[in-house]
């Protein structure tokens, strides 16, 4: 036995191998932006704000046949156990490239065009699998900002811990384990619009690890719908039916 499952199959939270953390989302958080949204997923802790369809600013960068997605992650300097510099890192601009990549395939952006939509993902805590939870969150914030969507897009990990494949890994998980393996779906169209790898896995268990993945997601796919039926019917989706 490893250090991070015990011998009841328990992880360092209590956790079993399939289980997600618990998980809140808010919609319309902020009263200043077109579209927002709060999400607690584990120890992360997430605002998302969303600005458009608006004019684009460079005008250059504006398409003749489409509005563009512009995102930006940032963590805040508070958000990881040892002060973050606030400037942008290498990360940080990754994350913000993959993650629009994740979203723009939701987004009818051909009926908005020449326009600007602006995602900004601030995250003020952040406890491994920050990605997958700002694009739940972000999905959902546009939605609020009224902009037309072929569907969701849901984020959430799976990896592997003491030799095991294990649903949404927990920051100590993220870095003790031995792989992580954050993935995106639009769960209603049943595409995958993220898909990366750190670390090791055999192909049986990326398979493993994608389906247990894609299987987070779509729970926490409920857990979105939910938090927007809340928002706009004041009412669960299930009492309102
Ligand atoms: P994700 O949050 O999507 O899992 P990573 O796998 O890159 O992204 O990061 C895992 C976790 O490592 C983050 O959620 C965060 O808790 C921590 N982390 C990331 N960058 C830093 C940093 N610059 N300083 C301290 N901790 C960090």
């Amino acid at each position: 036995m490893g250090k991070l499952i015990d011998e009841e199959g328990r992880r360092v939270d209590g956790r079993k191998f399939n289980e997600l953390r618990p998980i809140r989302i808010e919609v319309g958080v902020l009263k200043n932006a077109d579209g927002s949204a709060y999400i607690e997923h584990g120890g992360n802790k997430i605002v998302v704000a969303i600005y458009g369809p608006k004019e684009t600013h460079p005008k250059f960068m504006a398409l003749p046949d489409r509005a563009i997605l512009r995102c930006r992650y940032h963590m805040a300097p508070y958000s990881t156990e040892e002060r973050k510099p606030p400037q942008p890192s290498r990360r940080e601009i990754e994350l913000s490239k993959v993650i629009r990549e994740a979203l723009e395939p939701a987004i009818k952006l051909e009926e908005f065009p020449r326009t600007a939509i602006d995602v900004y993902i601030e995250v003020l805590q952040s406890d491994g699998g920050s990605r997958g939870a700002g694009i739940t969150a972000a999905s959902v914030a546009l939605a609020d900002a009224g902009i037309p969507m072929k569907d969701l897009v849901v984020g959430c990990a799976a990896g592997k811990v003491d030799g095991q494949i294990v649903l949404d890994l927990n920051d100590l998980e993220d870095k003790e384990g031995e792989a992580d393996l954050p993935v995106a779906i639009m769960p209603n169209i049943g595409q995958i619009t993220l898909l990366q790898m750190d670390g090791l896995l055999t192909i049986d268990e990326f398979k493993k690890a994608l389906d247990l993945a894609i299987e987070g997601c779509k729970k926490i796919h409920q857990i979105q719908r939910e938090a927007l039926y809340r928002k706009y019917f004041g009412t669960s989706e299930a009492e309102s039916k």
